[in-house]
């Protein structure tokens, strides 16, 4: 007779993650671009916040460090052409400490980073691979196709670095809905499923209920976030770029439109109804489910107001 919808219960001897925020540069947002009804002038400085996530496995002891999203790049030099005239839009910038920094000032050393979930492949998520040369790169569905051919108009590949990930370490998640019978035999190492309370595909990626990773459409292809449990009852869901403005899960705001430059509307989004049908079911997992703290990557307000949950210190 649960009054709220609640997502899986602890296992017996469930094992719960570690998370810390780091820091992973800021960048300007022109609030114009992002939210409805925005102030036409204002700009935003913004964090791009990232996530270093620690499992043990009680079998073996062994600690997997697990980092959601790099940030900004240290050396924008290595930015290509296309992006570095985008990021001129999005002065100021900061990039010190980036993440690599933030962990080692935390007392972690890159080289021992085992996985880095990317949410996605925008200039100011990719950060510096090269920072972890001993990570295995996880990305969500297209973002391979999205790195090599670009993505349409709005996302030419010029606005990608082909190269910008270790091929031979990364490992592209298999489609929600596959289309090929050998995209639906990938599936067997890591299967999409639903859970109660939460209308998002995801992924048990441990095999143990501890953190699972979200198919959350609509930002860009590829776009995914993580769901994570670190105490009974307790869960944290990071949204990277589900939207770009807390108050729009709280249904206080709306997605901004603008013009395309080609007679039409677009937003900060590559599919917006689907961005929306995404902010819907986070936001209800804020609402409706005891115990979810939701994180979204360019929240300056959470960074100011959780100071102390950056590494060494957790969430
Ligand atoms: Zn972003």
């Amino acid at each position: 007779m649960a009054e709220h919808p609640s997502l899986p219960p602890p296992a017996e001897n469930q094992i719960y993650v570690t998370i810390s925020a780091l820091e992973g540069g800021s960048l300007t947002l022109p609030e114009s671009l992002f939210i409805t009804d925005a102030d036409p002038q204002k700009r935003t400085t913004v964090p791009s916040l990232c996530f270093l996530i620690r499992h043990t496995s009680p079998e073996s002891n062994k600690t997997t460090n697990l980092v959601f999203d790099l940030g900004l790049k240290r050396d924008f030099s290595k930015y290509t052409e296309t992006q570095q005239h985008h990021i001129a839009q999005r002065q100021p910038t900061s990039t010190s400490p980036d993440t690599g920094e933030s962990l080692r000032n935390g007392g972690v050393n890159p080289e021992d980073i085992g996985v880095v979930v990317l949410s996605h492949v925008h200039w100011d998520h990719i950060g510096t691979p090269s920072d972890f040369p001993n990570a295995k790169f996880v990305v969500g569905s297209g973002t391979l196709d999205l790195l090599a051919n670009g993505g349409g108009y709005l996302y030419p590949k010029e606005l990608f670095n082909h190269d910008e990930l270790p091929f031979e370490r990364t490992y592209e998640l298999p489609p929600v809905n596959p289309q090929s019978t050998s995209a639906a035999k990938q599936q067997t190492e890591h299967k999409w499923e639903k859970l109660p309370a939460f209308d998002l595909h995801v992924l048990d990626y441990f095999g143990d209920g501890s953190v699972y990773i979200v198919d959350a459409p609509g930002h860009l292809f590829g776009h995914v976030n993580l769901l994570a449990m670190i105490a009974e009852g307790r869960w944290v869901y990071l949204g990277g770029d589900c939207c770009h403005d807390v108050r729009i899960l709280k249904g206080e705001k709306g997605v901004a439109m603008y013009s395309d430059g080609c007679g039409g509307l677009r937003s900060v989004h590559v599919d917006t109804e689907a961005a929306e049908g995404t902010i819907g079911a986070i936001g209800r997992l804020m609402r409706e489910v005891e115990g979810v703290e939701v994180v979204v990557a360019h929240d300056g307000g959470w960074r100011r107001a959780n100071g102390g949950r950056f590494l060494p210190g957790a969430l």
